[in-house]
């Protein structure tokens, strides 16, 4: 396992980062400071799988993370970061661990993480990156279809790949007052979409924008 160290350049770059942020989710009115200061802290290099491609970690790109996957765009974690409106202490269930940036920004923000991954040797390799790094989630090898129903109810519920539906499962995991955000659609885009689960069960349903995902795929995988 490789930790790459921070240094001055990559700050730099990051605050460039960051600032573009600003800039766009303004304009977009999804704005949240306390994920920017997230975003400032986490050194998105340091998730990448080849040394190669740190150069370019703050640009708002996509990149290759292992098995096929990649790490989501800084704009789309911020997006969907701040869609959460999580608090301190809550407990959020991701699905698409992933490179466990996104997982990284929201345990900055102080919540209790949860976070499900299907692909075998991505489990692997974030379940000893996160602690290394200081961070200690909840990790789990499985299928994000069906969550995980023994730690719900969960404040907050996130599915970091396309999904074809909404997965029953994950609304039903969902506490009263919680919030789910997920991309849904089969093809090239997908709509961003957030329910607001009510006090009396019913929902809310809320659209966000186009964004372009790996698909979130049934079972799991070697
Ligand atoms: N949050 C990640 C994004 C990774 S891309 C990050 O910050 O890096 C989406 C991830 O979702 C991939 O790693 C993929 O393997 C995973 N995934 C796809 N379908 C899934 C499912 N049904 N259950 C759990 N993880 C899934």
């Amino acid at each position: 396992m490789v930790i790459r160290e921070d240094n001055l350049k990559f700050q730099g770059a990051r605050r460039r980062m960051v600032e573009k942020l600003r800039v766009r989710l303004t304009e977009e009115g999804l704005i949240d400071e306390k994920v920017m200061e997230a975003m400032m802290k986490v050194p998105r290099h340091v998730f990448f799988e080849s040394a190669f491609d740190t150069g370019f970690a703050y640009e708002n790109t996509a990149f290759k993370i292992g098995a096929g996957q990649t790490i989501s765009h800084p704009h789309t974690v911020a997006v969907q970061s701040a869609l959460l409106e999580v608090k301190k202490r809550q407990k959020v269930l991701e699905i698409g661990t992933g490179s466990g940036y996104q997982a990284a920004i929201l345990m900055e923000l102080g919540v209790k993480l949860f976070s499900i991954e299907r692909q075998k040797e991505l489990y692997d390799k974030v379940v000893r990156f996160l602690p290394a790094m200081g961070y200690r989630p909840k990790l789990f090898y499985g299928d994000g279809y069906i969550g995980m129903p023994s730690y719900a109810p969960y404040d907050r519920c996130v599915v970091t790949a396309a999904a074809p539906y909404i997965p029953d499962p994950l609304v039903d995991q969902l506490a009263p007052g919680g919030i789910l955000v997920i991309p849904v659609g089969d093809g090239e885009v997908q709509d961003m979409i957030r329910i607001i689960k009510n006090q009396d069960g019913s929902t809310k349903t809320e659209q966000y924008g186009q964004f372009s995902f790996v698909p979130m795929l049934k079972k799991t995988a070697r």
